[in-house]
């Protein structure tokens, strides 16, 4: 049996299928990722092709049967299309990369409310943000690895509980999490956070807007998240958009 459904969505991957369609993977507000198929989406006319694309921010009206891969979509309207983002370069391979986690790391079909909205909230800050795009996706990324069950902690030592301060060298591992000077001296360490890079994810924690981080400490942050995630799940090649330019 087939429904009609309506919902919000953000466009995370598009790609051509057979001479006229498209197939699109949507991130949906109420039903999780929802590949679809767009018909006649490759005719220059088609205004449905177009609206449906990478990164826009859409109403989606759907005919929905669940024994179906990929779903049909009858109506969309477009919410935001994110133009400050589309027109800078820096900003969009920040954005890409966290769409490229959602599409790589969520399974179809599974419901992320609070991940929808989180991610419609970080794309319109990253749009009209001033500062280094980097700062507002990494934030978004350590909720996201909280959803989907892989949370960091920054608080204190893994062993003794030592409660960690903003000035300090932290080691990690990346089964157990943070760890202290002393016991990472008798256990196994993956990863050292100076004390710059420990400060700025504890910045990001506090929700300050007004972060001083250097290009080198935001690529060993998304270097580290990389690692964490191949770490923790198997079949996680990396994160590729971060590595384009
Ligand atoms: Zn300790």
């Amino acid at each position: 049996m087939s429904e009609i459904i309506k919902t919000d969505a953000v466009v995370i991957s598009k790609m051509d299928y057979s001479n006229t369609s498209k197939i699109a993977v949507l991130f949906t507000h109420e039903f999780g990722k929802i590949s679809v198929l767009v018909k006649g989406a490759r005719s220059a006319q088609a205004k449905t092709g177009r609206t449906v694309d990478v990164l826009n921010y859409i109403q989606v009206i759907l005919n929905k049967k669940e024994t179906r891969e990929l779903q049909y979509v009858n109506q969309v309207d477009l919410l935001d299309g994110y133009s400050k983002i589309k027109d800078d370069l820096v900003k969009l391979k920040y954005t890409v990369t966290g769409l490229e986690l959602i599409n790589t790391l969520i399974p179809e079909a599974e419901q992320h409310s609070r991940l929808f909205r989180g991610l419609v909230k970080i794309l319109s800050q990253i749009n009209n943000t001033t500062s280094h795009p980097a700062i507002p996706m990494l934030r978004f990324i350590l909720f996201f690895l909280k959803e989907i069950g892989f949370e960091l902690q920054f608080d204190n030592c893994f062993y003794c509980g030592k409660e960690f301060s903003d000035a300090e060298s932290v080691s990690f591992n990346f089964e157990k999490g943070t760890i202290c000077n002393d016991c990472g001296k008798d256990h196994l360490v993956s990863f050292t956070f100076t004390k710059e890079l420990f400060n700025f994810f504890l910045c990001l924690r506090q929700k300050e807007s007004n972060i001083q981080v250097n290009e080198r400490e935001i690529e060993i942050a998304y270097n580290f998240i990389e690692k964490y995630l191949k770490f923790h799940v198997p079949e996680f090649k990396g994160i590729k958009s971060i590595h384009l330019y």
